[in-house]
């Protein structure tokens, strides 16, 4: 068993559905969203902002942040469900969130921060 889990198995978040997958897996186990190529190009595309507008999720974030409405809006709809489940980690997840988006550090599922705000 030990061999099993071998320390250097890479792995990367699913760029669907964000649940940690082999870095080398052609496709995710868990939603079936292709991985190849897209990966790379998305870590190229890091430095550009998102196409997600900071003024529609920070509204949403602070009206019904809580239910992970602004992760739904940026495509991380997992942990936009795990938020919902928790009602925002109990406030602390949300009110972390908010802070993110307001600094423009909150990134989307393909890790480009949301900084354009109209
Ligand atoms: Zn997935």
């Amino acid at each position: 068993m030990p061999y099993q889990n071998s320390p250097i198995t890479a792995t990367m978040p699913c760029r669907s559905c964000d649940t940690e997958i082999s870095a080398i897996a052609r496709e995710c186990p868990y939603c079936g969203a292709e991985q190849f190529d897209t990966r790379s190009s998305a870590l190229a595309m890091r430095d550009m902002p998102s196409e997600r507008r900071g003024l529609t999720a920070g509204l949403l974030c602070l009206l019904v942040g809580v239910f992970g409405a602004h992760r739904f809006y940026v495509g991380k709809h997992a942990t936009g469900f795990l938020m919902l489940v928790t009602l925002g980690g109990v406030g602390i997840w949300w009110l972390a969130d908010l802070i993110m988006l307001i600094t423009g550090q909150f990134r989307d599922k393909d890790g480009r921060r949301v900084t354009e705000w109209i």
